[in-house]
Parts: structure tokens; C-alpha cells; sequence
């Protein structure tokens, strides 16, 4: 999932609190991974409003399912932690 900077067109990658998900694990890192900003390496963080419709639209789709994994991820860990 690539997207361009809405003001000078270099790719943005999602920004990640690497502090955040060492101390919230796995699962808080997908939820990051899936609500966290979009950061341009020149511009800094870009908001999604800035983004094109399209795009947006496709960050929503990419969160949702990052989410749910997320979400499939806790519900697998509570099962095993439940089974002992
Ligand atoms: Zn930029």
C-alpha cells in the first residue's frame, strides 16, 4: 500500500510510535499500524483530509482490516490463554 504525498508527490509510509507498540505488543501495534497518520519524509505528517477521495477510501479499507486482524489476534490469544 503505497500512497503519494498530496503536497509534493514522495511516497508516505504510515508513521508508527515505535514506543507504542514495544510497550502495547503485537495487537497494539496493528491498531496503530491501522488509526496511526500517514508521514511524508519531507513534509512530516500529512492528515488525511489532504489526501485524494480515492485514497482515502482505500486507507479506510486497509484499516478496517487491519483491525479486524488485530481483533482475530486477541480473540486467538484470550482462547489459548482460556484453554490453560
Ligand atoms: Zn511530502
Amino acid at each position: 500500500m503505497a500512497y503519494l504525498c498530496p503536497r509534493c508527490g514522495s511516497p508516505v509510509s504510515r508513521a508508527y510510535n515505535s514506543g507504542a507498540q514495544f510497550t502495547a505488543g503485537l495487537i497494539g501495534a496493528l491498531f496503530v499500524a491501522a488509526f496511526g497518520s500517514f508521514g511524508c519524509q519531507k513534509c512530516g505528517k500529512i492528515p488525511r483530509a489532504e489526501f485524494a477521495d480515492a485514497d482515502r477510501r482505500k486507507m479506510l479499507t486497509g484499516s478496517v482490516i487491519m483491525a479486524l486482524v488485530a481483533l482475530a489476534v486477541a480473540v486467538g490469544v484470550l482462547a489459548l490463554l482460556s484453554n490453560n
